[in-house]
């Protein structure tokens, strides 16, 4: 047992997470990462789907959605269930899933518990088969929605959208229309368009130097080479790697999920640490089908809003989900009740985060030391950080995978890789013979929309979004944008900002595109637009409140805290949500659809 279990010094402990951070911070923050484009372009390349050949698409539909991950599907079956039967969902993959198309690597799965993450559980009759499901079990319960809600039937898969354009001519000559431009060459027209390109979607590459020069095998772990490796996503041994020394860069969820396998099945494994990930338990269990027949109709609506409840610092008599996530707030509000007066100012609440993380950051460490058999490999792989500072990994084997002989951390003492060259990796002044590499490197997120989605988006006036938004996002509800008239954007951002399930943010999205369109289409109307009025309003509501997904400057850099580096008033708009929180976001949105007044919106015939 180490000694900070039985006598933690705070203050050390306190002043070592300053240290890390501080080796950690780099000047170039968001900039440190390579666009895949250009020469790193081939790192795009869809290993699942072989591009079919089609005739390019010159006709119309009445809602275009870009993007077939939960966005796409959640909103197409809202809008299919409201009666709007004309729905064409655009997907770069080669079929839907979004993210779960996209990541195959093996181990993939899903921390937040199934029977809230996955969607229309109780209109599709699925049952979770564990409690934390794997991606190839949630790839299919996407496909299981694409076909149920009838959204293969005009859905265009491996296609990627360039150009979206808003044609104000009057409706009487073709216009109020939106022409969607894509890499097939297609030319469609829509009523209304709507963009669920996801915030993680757009894979990074480290800025090593060197990279290109790499003459071995490479992929990016959301491009996972199956044919390379052998294996498939279910889990099977990887026979292909058995005579190969690989390396990965990277130790963020994906590489904690995916490294387990590694170590099973390759002759070496060198894992390239910058930034240890902290790996609480997993505790995965099957479904039991006796206990899931009982329960009632409106169940998983009951769990999300208990789930989002605890989540977010509310009370409620029973944790229903009891997943990885509510444990932190179970654990934070004991800490405030434990008290014989609680202080629930919000001071108060965070000397009780605090507090908690501080314990629970020792038992994270000292889990470290019950695990891995060789000592200096444990004191590495140990997490100096508070626990929210970066994403939570949970898991059950993936300390264990350094007990394997043929797996070598190397740790760069938060230096990263040094460079690359044609037969390996540089680390630490040595050099590291591979014979292939495998980039753990996450996503964009701190990122412009436009970069992310890959194209920009023309408003009225041949107004750009990006021009629109170059002072940060502007929206009413995250979703309607003045100037860009019959669309939507779909995500958590300016809106319930729900970042532990992200799927409970997408669905009220859904339902909110559905109930406008309808109503819309039932009243014969050419345009839907958010009034400027309406939209100044809700970010300055949003501004006020204060409640941004910005991060903790004092924690090591990473993506929760946009790299270390001070936030711009742009950024910050980029990651605002709803000042109560998302319980009262999802309160307040029922209430705006339901009344019918669809306040802020205008809804006009040409
Ligand atoms: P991350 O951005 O979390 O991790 C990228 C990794 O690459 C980090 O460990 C980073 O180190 C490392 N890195 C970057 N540059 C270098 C370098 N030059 N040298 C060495 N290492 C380097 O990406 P992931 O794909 O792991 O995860 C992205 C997100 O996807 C997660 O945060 C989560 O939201 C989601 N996800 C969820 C899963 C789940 O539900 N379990 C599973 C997988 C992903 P450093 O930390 O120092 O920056």
């Amino acid at each position: 047992m180490p000694a900070d279990v039985h006598t933690p010094d705070l203050d050390a402990i306190h002043e070592r997470y300053a240290e890390e951070r501080d080796k950690r911070i780099r000047p170039d923050g968001n900039e440190q990462y390579i666009e895949p484009t250009g020469q790193y372009a081939h790192f795009l390349d869809d290993p699942h789907t072989e591009v079919a050949e089609r005739a390019p698409l010159f006709d119309e539909v009445t809602v275009a959605f870009i993007g077939g991950g939960f966005a796409g599907l959640l909103t197409g079956a809202k809008l299919k269930q409201a009666g709007i039967d004309s729905v064409r969902i655009i997907e770069k993959g080669g079929d839907f899933g979004g993210t779960w198309y996209w990541n195959r690597y093996p181990g993939a799965m899903c921390d937040t518990a199934a029977f809230i993450y996955l969607p229309l559980l109780e209109e599709t009759g699925h049952m979770p088969t564990e409690k934390y499901t794997r991606a190839p079990e949630i790839r299919q319960h996407c496909m299981n929605i694409g076909a149920q809600f009838d959204l293969y039937d005009d859905a265009c898969f491996s296609t990627e959208v360039t150009g979206l354009e808003w044609d104000d001519r009057p409706a009487s000559d073709g216009g109020k229309r939106w022409i969607i431009r894509t890499n097939r060459g297609d030319e469609m027209r829509a009523k209304y368009v709507a963009m669920g390109t996801g915030p993680l979607h757009r894979p990074k590459l480290p800025g090593i130097d060197g990279i290109n020069d790499y003459a071995g095998h490479a992929f990016h772990t959301s491009r996972w080479d199956y044919d390379y490796t052998g294996g498939d996503p279910t889990g099977a041994t990887m026979t292909g790697l058995a005579d190969k020394r690989v390396g990965i860069i990277g130790t963020g969820a994906t590489a904690v999920q995916c490294i387990p396998h590694l170590a099973r099945s390759c002759g070496e494994l060198f894992v390239f640490q910058r930034t240890p990930s902290s790996i609480d338990v997993r505790n995965n269990s099957a479904t039991d089908p006796d206990w899931f027949a009982t329960l009632e109709p409106g169940w998983q609506q009951q769990w999300l809003e208990n789930f989002t409840t605890l989540q977010t610092g509310g009370f409620t008599d029973e944790d229903l989900v009891m997943d990885g996530w509510t444990d932190i707030s179970q654990r934070i509000r004991d800490k405030l009740l434990s008290s014989p007066e609680p202080d629930l100012s919000p001071e108060g609440m965070l000397r009780a985060y605090h507090d908690s993380d501080d314990e629970k950051m020792v038992e994270v460490r000292s889990r470290v030391d019950q695990i891995v058999d060789d000592e200096i490999t444990a004191e590495k792989l140990k997490p100096w950080y508070r626990q929210l500072c970066k994403r939570p990994c949970f898991h059950d084997e993936y300390l264990q995978a350094y007990n394997e002989p043929g797996t070598h951390l190397v740790d760069t003492d938060g230096r990263g890789v040094e460079r690359i060259d044609e037969t390996g990796v540089w680390a630490n002044g040595e050099h590291y013979e591979l014979d292939c590499l495998i980039f753990a490197s996450g996503f964009e997120v701190g990122t412009s929309y436009d970069r992310r989605s890959g194209f920009d988006t023309i408003g009225r006036d041949g107004v750009l979004l990006s021009d629109y938004w170059a002072d940060g996002m502007r929206s009413l509800h995250g979703m309607n944008v003045h100037g860009f008239p019959n669309a939507f954007i779909v995500g958590p951002t300016q809106a319930a900002n729900l970042i532990s399930n992200i799927p409970h943010n997408l669905t009220e999205a859904g339902e909110t595109i559905a109930t406008i369109v309808a109503h819309a289409e039932a009243s014969d109307v050419d345009e839907v637009e958010v009034t400027r009025d309406a939209e100044d309003t809700w970010v300055a509501l949003l501004e006020a409140g204060g409640r941004s997904f910005g991060g903790d400057a004092s924690c090591t850099p990473g993506y929760y805290n946009n790299e270390g580096q001070e936030i711009s008033t742009a950024q910050l708009r980029n990651t605002l949500g709803y000042p109560d929180g998302p319980v009262a976001y999802f309160d307040y949105i029922a209430r705006w659809r339901e009344d019918g007044e669809f306040a802020g919106l205008t809804f006009t015939q040409a």
